[in-house]
């Protein structure tokens, strides 16, 4: 048997901040005993922590990919790189994801099998504080957007074989609807790669074989489509409108709206070269973006946090922390924005809620300070807790470690 014990002064389990501490949160062979209201004096040995919440859920990131890198010339380079080189790259990016408190990530797909592989490796390890859902490739037209990371369907009449073929190892079901946004033109590139017979198909499929979709989708013509069908999210969905969000709150369709590829592009022109009036164009983007999302929110449509991490310019970990910062600045409360990141991408998948609760399996983080204080304590993540392993901040990093003490120490010390 394996024991440990926290003493928190405040925590959040994923739908509510519980203050007025402290707590202790009892963790046995790798699941959460007991939560209850604590007096006395911690005993040696317990983990005495200012604020604990379940690990954070990122829900679009490209494991394969260094959103660090920003030499357009050595990202397009890399494409050609071999599966070690892409492995070791995945494998720096989890070690940031653990930097920053994220103990799952929802893979938005890549053609070159890492995703799954790395995904695969994750489950095959006791000492693992992060895993990852994977699926595989995502699907797409021919000599439309997204080769990277999607397989072609040429005709129609193949959605159904592929997407069974998909859904055989994929944990979820990725559709690349639209083109990426022409930032100079302010608009988004091409129409809908597949209309709407064809994505209910995709759909409907998918929904048998148990899977969620989720569809790469930007500018109000994709936006129709994709609530028409009704996938199970949207991600990105720039160009939003309010009549597209009252209808994803009646249709339960959530949104990943991934400001951080645009606000890089946005905060960074000089990398890409752009113009005064594309950083203008940016800039209106990203302010009716956040004006979007906080009518998503009043109109109670499934807000998810996911930051397109792989990105040019978007790093893995600390760029969905960034995101939380951009629904706060939406306006949204603290309560809510942390419910994006743990209990609300969980229950949209179907996994279980992870929460600070008696008999939930453990998956926590510990921060230095309370985020609904301070909230630049969501950068100071101090530890992550998985069932029985836990990675402790030494520095610039983080390390592995165990949870196991003797409860019989706690009873001593008492
Ligand atoms: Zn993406």
């Amino acid at each position: 048997m394996t024991y440990s014990r926290i003493v928190t002064r405040d925590y959040f389990d994923g739908e509510r901040h519980y203050r007025g501490g402290p707590f202790a949160i009892e963790l046995r062979d790798g699941r959460i005993a007991s939560v209850a209201p604590f007096t006395g004096s911690p005993a040696a040995g317990d983990i005495v922590a200012p604020f604990v919440m379940p690990g954070l859920v990122e829900a679009h990131a490209h494991i394969f990919l260094d959103g660090a890198e920003l030499d357009g010339d050595k990202r397009g380079a890399y494409l050609k790189a071999d599966l070690p080189t892409m492995m070791a790259t995945a494998h720096a990016n989890l070690d940031k994801h653990t930097l920053a408190g994220v103990t799952l990530v929802r893979d938005a797909g890549d053609r070159y099998g890492v995703n799954k592989a790395i995904r695969d490796e994750l489950r095959g390890r006791d000492d693992a504080v992060i895993s990852l859902r994977a699926p595989g490739l995502g699907i797409k037209r021919p000599k439309r957007y997204g080769a990277f990371m999607a397989r072609d369907i040429v005709a129609s009449s193949e959605i159904g074989p592929t997407v069974e073929d998909l859904a055989r190892d994929g944990d979820d079901i990725k559709i690349i609807l639209t083109g990426i946004i022409d930032f100079v033109a302010g608009t988004v590139k091409g129409e809908p790669q597949f209309n709407r017979e064809e994505l209910t198909d995709i759909v409907t499929t998918a929904h048998r074989l148990g899977r969620k979709t989720f569809a790469h989708c930007s500018g109000l013509a994709g936006l129709e489509v994709a609530v028409a069908a009704g996938v199970d999210s949207i991600e990105h969905g720039f160009f939003m409108t309010r009549d597209i969000l009252a209808r994803m709150a009646d249709k339960n369709i959530a949104w990943v709206p991934t400001f951080s590829p645009v606000h890089f592009q946005w905060a960074r022109p000089e990398v890409a070269g752009w113009d005064g009036a594309t950083v203008d164009n940016l800039r209106r983007i990203l302010d009716s973006h956040s004006e979007h999302t906080a009518i998503a929110h009043e109109l109670g449509v499934m807000l998810v946090a996911g930051s397109d991490a792989g990105s040019h310019g978007v790093d893995h970990g600390s760029s969905l922390i960034d995101e939380l910062f951009h629904f706060l600045h939406a306006g949204l409360p603290m309560e809510s924005v942390l419910t994006s990141a743990t209990s609300r991408p969980r229950k949209l998948w179907g996994l279980p809620p992870a929460s600070i609760a008696a008999g939930q399996d453990a998956e926590l983080i510990v921060l230095d300070r309370s985020p609904f204080e301070q909230p630049d304590a969501l950068r100071a993540v101090r530890q992550v807790i998985v069932g029985n392993a836990c990675a402790e901040r030494r520095g610039e990093g983080m390390k592995p470690g165990r949870l196991d003490r003797q409860p019989e120490t706690v009873h001593e010390a008492q």
